[in-house]
């Protein structure tokens, strides 16, 4: 039980990868709450959690409005009185290659995927400085390192996110707050189980480890960094990739 007694966050908590770092984490005794846009599916998570003995609430609250995020951090205080780890989780892609991409889409990657960060960790930065202890972990991406053809903005919001952390990291390490990043690479997904054979066969290609990482594998980084063992690791960046970018 590495998080026993401790509460965490989990932003895009419902479902994919989030949710296994939701589920993990409760396995590994933390209350767990879940913040996503989707109330329901966010509810149907805080279930599983509470099926696991510890406590959990959800919200329908989105990352890109930092009054929304504030108000969902004081209400989390209200009912739990401490919160100790901040997964920054939520994410979304709009592909398109440079001079097909709108400004629109661009705007909408950069708003979720950085200033959603920016707006939880400053939010929950506030508590923990208070608590003088956190751990914030932000989920980046290897594309946020190599790029990606079609990609511009999805890379340059989670190369924002290795920067940012890095800062934050220097920031608060006098408080005995930890800021870490994970960069997955390709994790078996709704969105990787659509690739044709073909592709799949590509990609393995490219990933010494010879196979597409699952959402726990993603989890375990995550848990490491959240839990006690990583107290003396802080501004780094986790590669959870099969080697593929190495
Ligand atoms: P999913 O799309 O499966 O899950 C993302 C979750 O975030 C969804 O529940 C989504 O809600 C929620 N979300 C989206 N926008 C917001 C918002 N504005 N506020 C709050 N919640 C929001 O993604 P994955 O699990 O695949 O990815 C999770 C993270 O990992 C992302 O940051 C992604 O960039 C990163 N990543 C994923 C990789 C992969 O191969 N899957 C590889 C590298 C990084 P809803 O369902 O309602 O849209």
């Amino acid at each position: 039980m590495k998080l026993q007694g401790k509460v965490a966050l989990v932003t895009g908590g419902a479902r994919g990868i989030g949710r296994e770092i939701a589920m993990l984490f409760a396995q590994e005794g933390a209350d767990v709450v879940i913040c996503d846009v989707n109330l329901e599916s966010a509810q149907a998570t805080q279930k599983e959690i509470e099926a696991k003995g510890v406590r959990s609430m959800s919200f329908s609250t989105d990352v890109t409005a930092f009054k929304e995020v504030e108000g969902m951090v004081n209400l989390v205080l209200d009912n739990f009185k401490h919160l100790d780890i901040l997964v920054n989780n939520a994410g979304i892609t709009k592909d398109n290659l440079l001079l097909r991409m709108s400004e629109e889409d661009w705007d909408k990657v950069l708003a979720v995927n950085l200033k959603g960060v920016f707006n939880c960790t400053k939010a929950v930065s506030k508590v923990m400085i208070k608590q003088r202890s956190g751990k914030i972990i932000s989920i980046a991406s290897i594309i946020g390192i190599m790029g990606n053809a079609g990609q511009a903005n999805y890379a340059a919001s989670k190369g924002g996110i290795i920067s940012f952390t890095k800062s934050v990291a220097r920031e608060l390490a006098s408080r005995n707050i930890n800021a870490n990043a994970v960069a997955p690479g390709f994790i078996q997904t709704a969105m990787t189980d659509k690739l044709s054979e073909e592709q799949r066969k590509a990609m393995l290609a490219t990933i010494p480890l010879n196979r597409l990482g699952v959402p726990r594998d993603v989890a375990c980084a995550c848990l490491f960094l959240a839990s006690s063992d990583a107290d003396y690791i802080t501004g780094q960046t986790i590669v959870v990739d099969g080697g593929m970018s190495m």
